[in-house]
């Protein structure tokens, strides 16, 4: 197992922003009238990065630590979206236990940045095939430590911070999910977990109805459940079907190998392929990393049907007969890196696709990736084999309750208040109608992440308008943390995503600029009457201007003006290199275009404009110019170099009568020097090798 952080290189900036966090609830030992407390971090609103507080008073659980993948390009280069480590970080002495209800990533996939924002003694409640992933994980990133980590059992009750926690079975698309029963003085929370009915599962661990109904005629205070298929009706079907379908499928294919893809962590699914080679007589061979892991986990829970060591290693494929090969990759998602996407690309070497292949997609294309999935099948349609897709074929079940089982358990837990979670906001709205219309439930609502419900018991069920015992506490900004797979973890700012979309959609020009400056001609613009402007004051006026308008006005407002505040005296004499990247440049042309425009900005600047001047008007010449003969707004980074650095060096001089001993003694010597070493440097304009030395001003960039 590779091992990527010590515990805290991984974390990056993402503990480190607590400033004007505050904490959405009522001052600490008040809301005596909302004992009951429930704050979402993540998952509402969102698919994925499930996370949330549940408390009593001032003492809370927190409720599974999960992760989301970003899909889309505003998230350019990240790999992870995490939830708000800085808030729970601020405000970890009210954090009393982590909870987690099962082994998925948008369950347990922040624990690695979460625990460290924690109290070092705050401790992870997991079963045991859970706790086997998140051991592994947490050897990783060196947060493992057996006293922290406990396994909880079904059923037995157990004390976390202010609650008696209860797990119950729930079936679900991984091995060991459970559901969660809160008890303390002040009511009862029933938490579902991710949930399906199964009513034939694999491993015979059947969805526990008594346990919900029980907990219902003892009362719910509030009841939380699963959103995800809100909007499928009728019921899932069970993943014993599935089994059956492929079995049926590897039987029957006779002309050569069969691929199957599936979800790592669906343990069942891999069980019932297994069953299938088995019965075809083929040998079944794993390709892809997270196939391995969570095989090895379910093994060391006892919770596999086979030992992994009786699978065909990817190296021994050859020797065997294609009709006695079944295969299970990773990639059903179309990840750029797993298994799949680069056999259908031709791009992996243990995977060669061929027309004797038959490939059976054996999971759901999960919303947001369907374009990237279905590009990838044309591919693999394309080199031959034959594929089974769609809803129709019965090679997946969903993880996810369909209504009819959602009202099902809605009526279970005869709930007084419900709380629709794990969700799209648009899917929480129709779960909290669909309990209103069919499970007989008065009082409900639906919040979002950074808001605080509170909740008492309700004496009187039918007393209470809408929302019954329930009333938002509070709501605070809470900001998604990000890492791009490395070490860098942090918030959007400190990973720079705006600037890596805009440089992705606009490009962007590197401009140096070297100064050849005379000190003659910089003695006669100071005696001319130049004054240097204060660079704070320009950039505070510029920002300020930029706050004013949007992009493209900006580009306006700062038009080709070059802002030499010396008037008459000599002008400075410089050359330009441009560097452009991602951007159109019609054959070097708009380059040259770009280097003109710069050069004649250096031109007007007066003799003795410090550097951070002539920067400044070389970046507006240069977004202007891009501007014009591209209508794009690139980044444009300029950075100047003094190739006779003294002679500016010794001007800068604030007060007006220093100013003033400075030119006599400018005028009096190191003239022929300077002169002497303008001619060796090269003229204006011609001359594009790098300096070769002086002093680099700031660098600017345009913003
Ligand atoms: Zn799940
Ligand atoms: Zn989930």
């Amino acid at each position: 197992m590779r091992t990527v952080s010590d515990g805290n290189a991984h974390l990056g900036s993402s503990l480190i922003h607590t400033r004007n966090k505050r904490f959405p609830g009522p001052e600490v030992g008040d809301g005596a009238d909302a004992p009951l407390r429930i704050l979402p971090i993540g998952g509402l609103g969102e698919i994925g990065m499930n996370c949330m507080l549940v408390g009593n008073y001032d003492r809370y659980v927190i409720l599974d630590a999960g992760l989301m993948f970003p899909d889309g390009f505003d998230e350019l280069g990240m790999q992870k979206v995490l939830p708000d480590t800085s808030f729970l970080h601020k405000f970890r002495d009210r954090i009393e236990a982590v909870i987690i209800t099962h082994g998925h990533e948008d369950h347990i996939g922040a624990l690695p940045w979460i625990l460290p924002a924690l109290d070092p003694a705050t401790p992870v409640y997991a079963t045991s095939f859970t706790m086997a992933l998140i051991k592994r994980r947490m050897l990783e990133f060196g947060l493992w430590s057996p006293q922290r980590f406990r396994e909880y059992k079904l059923n037995m009750r157990f004390q976390a911070g202010p609650f008696q926690c209860q797990a119950v079975r729930v079936t679900h698309s991984i091995p060991d999910c459970c559901g969660l029963f809160f008890r303390c003085d002040d009511g009862t929370i029933v938490h579902t977990g991710d949930w399906k009915i199964d009513e034939t599962p694999m491993d015979g661990e059947e969805f526990d109805r008594a346990a919900f109904e029980q907990v219902g005629n003892e009362g719910v205070t509030l009841f939380m459940s699963d959103s995800t298929n809100v909007l499928s009706p009728g019921r899932t079907t069970s993943e014993a079907l599935v089994a059956n379908t492929l079995m049926n499928r590897v039987s029957a294919w006779d002309k050569g190998r069969v691929i199957a893809t599936c979800f790592a962590s669906n343990i069942h699914r891999l069980e019932a392929l297994k069953a299938a080679a088995d019965a075809s007589n083929r040998k079944m061979v794993l390709l892809g990393m997270s196939l391995n892991v969570y095989l090895e986990a379910a093994f060391k829970d006892n919770r596999a049907t086979f030992n992994p060591s009786q699978l065909l290693d990817a190296e021994e494929m050859d020797g065997f007969p294609e009709n006695q090969l079944l295969i299970v990759t990773t990639g059903s998602q179309a990840e750029p890196r797993a298994m799949l996407s680069r056999a259908a690309y031709n791009a992996a070497r243990q995977l060669r696709l061929g027309s004797t292949d038959l490939l059976l997609y054996s999971a759901k294309m999960i919303p947001g990736n369907e374009k990237r999935i279905m590009k990838m099948l044309n591919a693999i349609a394309q080199r031959g084999p034959s594929l089974v897709i769609g809803r129709g074929e019965n090679l997946h079940s969903s993880g996810h309750a369909h209504q009819e089982e959602l009202v099902e358990v809605l009526r279970l837990v005869k709930p007084q208040h419900f709380l629709p979670v794990h969700g799209e906001y648009a899917f929480l709205k129709e779960h909290e109608q669909l309990a209103r219309r069919h499970a007989g439930v008065h009082h409900s609502t639906v919040i979002q992440n950074g808001q605080m419900l509170g909740i008492a018991p309700l004496r009187n069920r039918n007393a209470h308008g809408t929302l019954g015992s329930m009333q938002l506490l509070g709501e605070t900004r809470l900001q998604n943390m990000y890492n791009d797979g490395t070490n860098s973890s942090g918030s959007k700012d400190d990973l720079c995503l705006e600037d890596r979309v805009r440089l992705a959609n606009e490009g962007l020009v590197v401009a140096t600029v070297r100064i050849f400056r005379n000190p003659e001609d910089v003695a006669a613009a100071v005696a001319a009457g130049y004054v240097e402007g204060s660079q704070e004051e320009v950039e505070a006026k510029e920002a300020a201007a930029n706050r004013r308008s949007n992009s493209w006005d900006r580009d306006r407002d700062r038009g080709g003006h070059v802002n030499t505040s010396g008037g008459s005296g000599p002008k400075l004499q410089g050359d330009v290199k441009i560097v452009t990247k991602a951007l159109y440049t019609a054959q070097g042309e708009y380059a040259d275009e770009f280097r003109e425009a710069a050069e004649e900005a250096v031109s007007s600047c007066s003799a003795a404009s410090p550097g951070w001047e002539v920067e400044r008007a070389v970046r507006k010449a240069v977004t202007t110019a891009a501007r014009r003969l591209l209508q794009k707004k690139p980044e444009v980074v300029v950075t100047s170099v003094d190739a006779n650095p003294e002679s500016l060096d010794e001007r800068i001089v604030p007060s007006a009568a220093t100013r003033r001993g400075m030119v006599r003694q400018q005028q009096e010597g190191e003239v022929d020097e300077k002169g002497s070493e303008r001619e060796r440097t090269g003229r204006r304009g011609g001359n594009s090798s790098p300096p070769r030395s002086g002093r680099t001003s700031r660098t600017n960039s345009a913003r």
